[in-house]
């Protein structure tokens, strides 16, 4: 009779912070850096070595327009060398839009009265699925407010569902979500419904400032979601998506307090996050907050964020969301993003236009990038990137795959690359236009072409294209 509101009991006992804020402000006070520091700080990233706090906090505070050249060409190296041009797709599914939590940045928080509250019923969610398979959509992640109702067992059945369902030849084959921390026993209950990635973002590190912006609710407890991770990878969950929400507080503080995030979690369980986000805050309804971010970077010192992440944490999968305008995230993907939504649409029952209320009223915020699945494919594949739905590792039980792509020598190209092409090859088959057509299979015939004749997996290869033509689906290494 324990749990009668399906809220988690918190409980923070004996926890303490691990992000240390006066050294972190020390280390951003005093770093610096020449250009041949910088070089060699580079060099170990370059080695396939996470960086320490000392060396990120030089790279971040490098204002010399040189030193941030090398810094971003590092990055480029770094992405081009070991994880090649595949961007992996996916879409966010907002499930319910209900939250007890007041976060004055939010569309959703308690407290606002202009947005219209709606969580999906089972055979609405399976409408959204439906509409997002027939666009071919194989990846999502799901996302919900905090609220009693959203509970371990209704996150857990939503997922479930949406396995379950099936449009045409389409099927989403990896379900993340970004849900409110739960206990341990929770997160076994979405295990166990086979959630890929659970990400959460801590907003800001910095502990004042968290504190103001989260006024009430279990939310307003900082240790309690600082030690989410803890208690999913207690439970099993082993690939965690971490995040802070730029724009609270300092960027470079809360950059450099995600890599003290990772450490704790290397240092604890011996795997750090499996993605880092960093989205920016965006307008939302009925916030003022939203509109006027106390520290908002700009676009320069977000992009030199973004490089010295991913010379930071190389090992690291890394998000960028339809928040950002276009040109913006086509920039970043050359600095080490690895993943992007595309066709996105983040009201509650957008995506099957359910009810007659516009999607802005249910939104959370606005999002810059409205290109569909179907122009973005056809962008990167223009532009020489390869489009990836791959769920190969995850569904092998390889998980921690970013880990691998990195740490294995060869296995991009073993793995990732073949299944790439056989994932953007299977859309190319099933929905692309006509003009996505053309460039899709031109980019995968670029792919097939440079991929070496002398490695045995080839034939292989060109067997499974050919199959996939001939309609056989979900062929993977
Ligand atoms: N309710 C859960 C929570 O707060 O963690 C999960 C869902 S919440 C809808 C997902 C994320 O959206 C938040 O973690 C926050 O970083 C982000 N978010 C909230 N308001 C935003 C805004 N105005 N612009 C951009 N991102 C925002
Ligand atoms: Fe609720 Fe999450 Fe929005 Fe905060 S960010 S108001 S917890 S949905």
């Amino acid at each position: 009779m324990e749990k009668k509101t399906g809220l988690p009991k918190v409980n923070v006992e004996g926890l303490k912070s691990f992000i240390p804020e006066n050294e972190i402000k020390d280390l951003l006070k005093n770093a610096s850096g020449d250009k041949k520091q910088v070089g060699d700080i580079i060099a170990k990233s370059l080695a396939k070595n996470r960086l320490d706090p000392q060396e990120m906090a030089i790279l971040l505070n490098a204002d010399d327009p040189e030193i941030i050249e090398q810094i971003k060409e590092g990055a480029r190296t770094l992405k081009k060398t070991i994880y090649g041009n595949r961007i992996v797709l996916f879409a966010p599914l907002y499930v319910g839009n209900d939250c007890i939590n007041n976060c004055t940045y939010c569309g959703f928080r308690k407290d606002n009265l202009d947005i219209v509250r709606k969580t999906l019923t089972l055979k609405e969610l399976e409408k959204e699925v439906r509409t997002l398979e027939s666009r071919g959509h194989k990846r999502l992640i799901m996302v919900y407010g905090e609220h009693p109702r959203y509970d371990p067992e209704f996150i857990a059945e939503t997922v479930r569902k949406v396995y379950e369902t099936k449009e045409g030849k389409g099927e989403i084959r990896r379900v993340n979500i970004n849900a409110a921390p739960l206990d341990v026993e929770g997160f076994k209950t979405v295990k166990a419904a086979g959630i890929g990635t659970y990400q959460i973002f801590q907003e800001t590190y910095h502990e004042p400032t968290y504190r103001a912006v989260h006024p009430s609710g279990l939310k307003a407890n900082y240790l309690w979601r600082l030690y989410s991770f803890d208690r999913a990878m207690e439970a099993g969950i082993d690939d965690v998506g971490m995040g802070a929400l730029i724009g609270l507080y300092n960027h470079k503080f809360e950059a450099l307090a995600m890599l003290y995030h990772t450490i704790h979690l290397e240092e604890k369980f011996g795997v750090g996050p499996h993605t880092i986000s960093f989205p920016r805050i965006e307008p939302a309804i009925g916030s003022d907050y939203a509109s006027h971010p106390p520290y908002a970077p700009t676009d320069e010192e977000f992009m030199k964020m973004i490089a010295v992440i991913r010379l930071a944490v190389p090992y690291t999968g890394m998000i960028l969301t339809a928040r950002e305008p276009v040109a913006l995230r086509n920039e970043a993907i050359g600095y080490g993003i690895s993943q992007i939504d595309a066709g996105s649409d983040i009201g509650v029952g957008a995506y099957s236009g359910q009810d007659e209320i516009s999607s802005d009223k249910k939104s959370q915020f606005v999002l810059s990038d409205n290109r569909s699945l179907d122009q973005v494919i056809g962008e990167l594949c223009e532009a020489d990137f390869l489009p990836s739905f791959c769920t190969g590792c995850y569904r092998l039980g390889r998980t921690g795959e970013h880990f691998m792509e990195f740490a294995r020598p060869g296995f991009v190209k073993r793995f990732c690359t073949p299944n790439a092409i056989l994932t953007l090859l299977e859309y190319v088959m099933d929905y692309a236009s006509p003009e996505t057509y053309d460039k899709a299979m031109a980019a995968i015939d670029r792919e097939v072409r440079a991929y070496p004749d002398s490695d045995p997996r080839k034939p292989v290869l060109l067997a499974r294209i050919e199959q996939v033509k001939a309609g056989k689906r979900d062929l993977f290494f």
